[in-house]
């Protein structure tokens, strides 16, 4: 009989993963798709970090590395969570892994027990909820609207706090939301998490660098809850390098320890070769992060100011991450031709098949009245995507 795991049937595919495969379809059938559903940076990777990938070949890199990462690796993590983010780590609490998914993923297999509680902030990156589900824990979703610039408060995470808590899964900057927690407001978060000592926080921290309200502030910058937060980072968006697939935790020594475990018996180390191009990345010139930053600021006040113009849009201008993520809810009810659209998956679907721009619908995120709108591309499409959006949507009535 061709019947999966129980486990596996419980899970969703990547909804973003599948609004790439069906924009592809429509482009291998010669229609001009432009697509704002990707989650990635357009760049190429550096020619210095490609270079320390191309030496590493030469040099024979070629057999397994340790499975927590090479010491120069996590050296150099270690050197970046003291330079840019002012935070003590030995080596031993830092795992490499596959990617920061891998990362997360590890971290909630190590930690999370049959029915234990993740507080999980909606609107979420897609894959939090999926990974508490295989870890056969309960997500428990707190939801936040534009109005707070999509931002949990204090007394929010108090009431969601039950004797069953195991995590809190924190993103910030954010995807889908590109919001970004100021201190005061990780600061409230951590005085409630400070009477609650058995609750780990998983920071995920992936777009730190493309933020653009000042300085990137780490949740594990408070003393009081440091020891039980697990920092998720890596170079895939910072550094262009989504391909090479090195993540990284920075956690409590048992956690490091427990998903070295872990990851010791199902993936092994991350790539050689990756992860010296990483190491290179993370101690090599960074003029290129900068770089990207200040484009994407660009892109993202252009998108914005664009979207703004169209009629029945709100949004809330995000001040991190390469997303925008507006309501639509007012289309909601309105028709054109053989399209009705209730919700926002019916609205994303309509915008690919008849505006012909790929985007990514909100109820993937836990936030139905809105669409994820990526602006990883260049300016000439996302004055072109934005032109038919608005077009498509006024056809609607
Ligand atoms: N966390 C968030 C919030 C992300 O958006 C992504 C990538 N889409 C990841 C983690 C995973 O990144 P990586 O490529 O390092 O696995």
């Amino acid at each position: 009989m061709q019947q999966v795991s129980s486990r596996l049937a419980g899970l969703s595919p990547s909804a973003t993963l599948a609004m790439s495969q069906k924009s592809n379809v429509l482009k291998a059938q010669g229609i001009d798709i432009i697509n704002l559903s990707v989650g990635e940076p357009d760049f190429f990777t550096s020619d210095h970090i490609k270079a320390a990938a191309k030496k590493a070949i030469e040099q024979n890199f070629s057999f397994y590395s340790p499975v927590s990462g090479y010491m120069d690796l996590r050296k150099a993590i270690v050197a970046k969570l003291k330079n840019e983010n002012g935070l003590d780590f030995t080596v031993d609490q830092i795992v490499v892994s596959n990617g920061a998914k891998q990362s997360v993923c590890n971290t909630l297999l190590s930690i999370v027990n049959p029915g234990d509680e993740v507080i999980v902030p909606a609107p979420y990156w897609v894959s939090y909820i999926e990974m508490v589900k295989l870890a056969e824990g309960t997500n428990v979703i707190i939801p936040t609207g534009i109005d707070r610039q999509f931002k949990i408060t204090a007394s929010q995470l108090e009431a969601a706090i039950t004797p069953q808590t195991k995590a809190l899964i924190l993103c910030s900057p954010s995807n889908p939301t590109g919001s970004v927690y100021h201190k005061e407001e990780l600061q409230a978060l951590a005085n409630v998490l400070a009477k609650h000592p058995d609750i780990i926080v998983l920071s995920d921290e992936i777009y730190e660098h493309i933020n653009y309200i000042g300085k990137h502030i780490s949740i594990a910058h408070f003393p009081e809850i440091k020891e039980r937060v697990v920092i998720i980072n890596g170079v895939s968006k910072a550094y262009a390098m989504t391909g090479w697939r090195i993540g990284f935790i920075a956690a409590p020594l048992w956690i490091a320890q427990a998903t070295n475990k872990l990851q010791g018996q199902y993936t092994s180390g991350a790539s050689s070769i990756a992860q010296k191009a990483a190491t290179e990345a993370l101690c090599g010139d960074q003029h290129c992060v900068e770089q990207m930053r200040q484009t994407f600021m660009r892109r993202r006040n252009l998108i914005s100011g664009l979207c703004k113009e169209i009629p029945d849009v709100q949004l809330s201008l995000p001040d991190g991450a390469f997303y925008i993520f507006p309501n639509i809810s007012s289309y909601f009810g309105k028709s054109y031709a053989n399209y009705r659209i209730s919700n926002a998956a019916d609205l994303s679907m309509y915008l690919l098949e008849v505006g012909h721009v790929a985007t990514v619908e909100g109820g993937a995120f836990g936030a139905p009245e809105y669409i994820r709108l990526s602006y990883a591309t260049s300016d000439e499409n996302i004055i072109e995507a934005m032109k038919r959006i608005r077009k498509a949507l006024a056809q609607l009535k």
